[in-house]
């Protein structure tokens, strides 16, 4: 997923404050919302891979969908599908079967070169490993996935990054920075194009517990303004943390 980066992307017509507006009006205990109001979904998704030695099935029939302003964490032993689960999400890889659905509307009819722009304008991504680049400094890092587009996104970036903490290292590159600094730097990066759903693997897997607590929280602030978040975790933080925590074994979903 690493060339995934620089992501040339447009910056998201509908302020997320919107549906951060739309949320407050209902109740909280309130999950019963249309299925077309989620950014993202899927329906009877099924993955499979051909190998040497025959299919593997990474996602069995799996229906998911994330709320705006949710977080739900998706666990699993490993080799149970969670990657497959978010690259399909990402719209990194197609499933074999069943539909992947963008605010209700099937990603499945969309060139190869929509489904990349439509990618860049409403997801984010956040990793483990943090994935900045090593000789930009952090407000380079930010602006990055901007860097094909019309018009200076510095002011954003710097705006970014002063609301995730880092307003004094602007001018740092990654390796000034701590691993809990790195991966808020990585966090305003994956929201510099306004994404409507934002999904993170392990985004606490090289974080000490107070550090990784510092990140939830900031992405507890992210799902706040109706984000709605999907991390892969292996951290009993996160699972504590999330709103709702889903497992998959052996490509098949249930609630946890
Ligand atoms: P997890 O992230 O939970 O460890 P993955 O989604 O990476 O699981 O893998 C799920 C299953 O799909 C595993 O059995 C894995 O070996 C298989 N798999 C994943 N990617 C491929 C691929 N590109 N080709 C063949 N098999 C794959
Ligand atoms: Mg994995």
């Amino acid at each position: 997923m690493t060339s995934e980066y620089p992501h040339p992307n447009a910056p998201a017509e509908t302020p997320s404050t919107d549906v951060a507006d739309s949320r407050a009006l209902r109740p909280a205990d309130d999950r019963k919302v249309p299925s077309d109001s989620q950014p993202l979904r899927l329906t009877g998704v099924t993955k499979q891979y051909a190998t040497g030695i025959g299919t593997v099935t990474a996602l069995s029939n799996v229906d998911f969908g994330v709320n705006a302003g949710e977080v739900v964490a998706i666990v699993g032993p490993s080799g149970s599908g969670k990657s497959t689960m978010l690259n399909v999400l990402g719209l990194l890889d197609e499933p074999t079967a069943g539909s992947v659905l963008l605010h209700g509307d099937p990603v499945a009819g969309l060139t190869e070169r929509e489904r990349t722009d439509t990618r860049r304008e409403t997801i984010g991504f956040v990793f483990q490993d943090f994935h900045l680049i090593p000789s930009l400094t952090a407000v380079e890092n930010v602006r990055l996935p901007t860097a094909f587009l019309p018009g200076d996104a510095t002011p954003r970036a710097v705006d970014l990054l002063t609301r995730v903490g880092l307003g004094d290292r602007l001018d740092h590159t990654p390796n000034e920075l701590s691993g809990g600094q790195k991966q808020r730097v990585a966090i305003a990066r994956s929201l510099i194009n306004q994404p409507a759903v934002l999904l993170a693997d392990e985004p606490t897997g090289n974080l000490d517990t107070e550090t990784g607590i510092e990140v939830l929280e900031e992405i507890r602030r992210i799902a706040d303004t109706g984000v709605g978040v999907v991390a892969v975790t292996h951290d009993d933080l996160v699972t504590e943390f999330a709103d709702r925590t889903v497992e998959l074994v052996d490509g098949v979903l249930t609630d946890a």
